[in-house]
């Protein structure tokens, strides 16, 4: 039985005041939830993460890490700096950073590799766009962009990761893919992820993500493949995101 895992993305939001506010109600109203949670925040703000979440329900873990270890690369964050500041998890691929910073499925694989050697959970992000799904590529692109980190990485790492289904159509826009459309692919991608660890793979949480909120959160959730969430927007919220995590009980 995989335990179902709810991740915070607050992309770049947050203030030292704001922050505070959020995480001290979300870590109160967490007490009793069976679902495991965490929060992966801007860089600045692991130090106070580390200080406040410590002990407490909620882990926390950053939105990308270098593929380098050190050195001379302005503006990266290197894994053993999340270490540091004992980031459970580390969110690797966002579509925002494909479409933005050009991440390729080799730096996402190489990454990828980069926080299991680390210990930290890679949270591996794949998608496509709404051109792709309307070209009827969907299952061509996703097994790509998990072809590419899956050939990067050993068989016994499988059970170290955890994969994020993200259409990027559905990230921030309210459109959300319907449990049926995503659980399809969640499917498709546990039996790709056999390929490499039969065994493995039914342990692998598979997360959703694309505008999950209170009100669509359970419905999806009850899909047999998909075990949990990706959040972006509703979790800046704490009463959203807890009740996203309340639904995943
Ligand atoms: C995300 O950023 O990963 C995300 C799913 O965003 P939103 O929930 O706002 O669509």
């Amino acid at each position: 039985m995989r335990r179902k895992l709810v991740v915070g993305n607050w992309k770049m939001n947050g203030s030292l005041a704001a922050n505070a506010a959020l995480l001290s109600e979300v870590v109160a109203g967490l007490a009793g939830a069976k679902a495991a949670s965490a929060v992966c925040v801007p860089a600045p703000y692991l130090a106070q993460c580390q200080a406040q979440l410590a002990g407490s329900a909620l882990g926390w873990g950053a939105q990308d890490v270098s593929s380098h270890a050190s050195g001379a690369y302005t503006g990266e964050v290197s894994v053993s700096m999340l270490q540091d500041f004992a980031c459970s998890h580390v969110i690797i691929g966002h579509s925002e950073r494909r479409a933005y910073h050009g991440e390729t499925d080799a730096q996402v694989a190489a990454k990828t590799v980069v926080a299991l050697a680390a210990g930290i959970t890679p949270i591996v992000c794949i998608g496509e766009t709404l051109a792709q799904r309307e070209a009827g590529q969907t299952g061509a692109v996703v097994a790509e962009q998990l072809g590419a980190v899956l050939d990067a990485i050993g068989a016994d790492d499988i059970a170290k990761i955890v994969l994020a289904y993200e259409p990027v159509w559905a990230i921030g826009t309210g459109k959300t893919a319907t449990p049926q459309m995503a659980q399809d692919v969640h499917q498709v991608l546990r039996e790709q992820l056999a390929t490499k660890n039969a065994a493995a793979a039914g342990g692998v949480q598979i997360l959703y993500g694309g505008s999950m909120k209170p009100d669509n959160a359970k419905e999806l959730l009850a899909m047999p493949d998909i075990d949990g969430g990706l959040i972006g927007g509703a979790a800046l919220k704490a009463g959203d995101f807890l009740a996203i995590i309340r639904a995943a009980d």
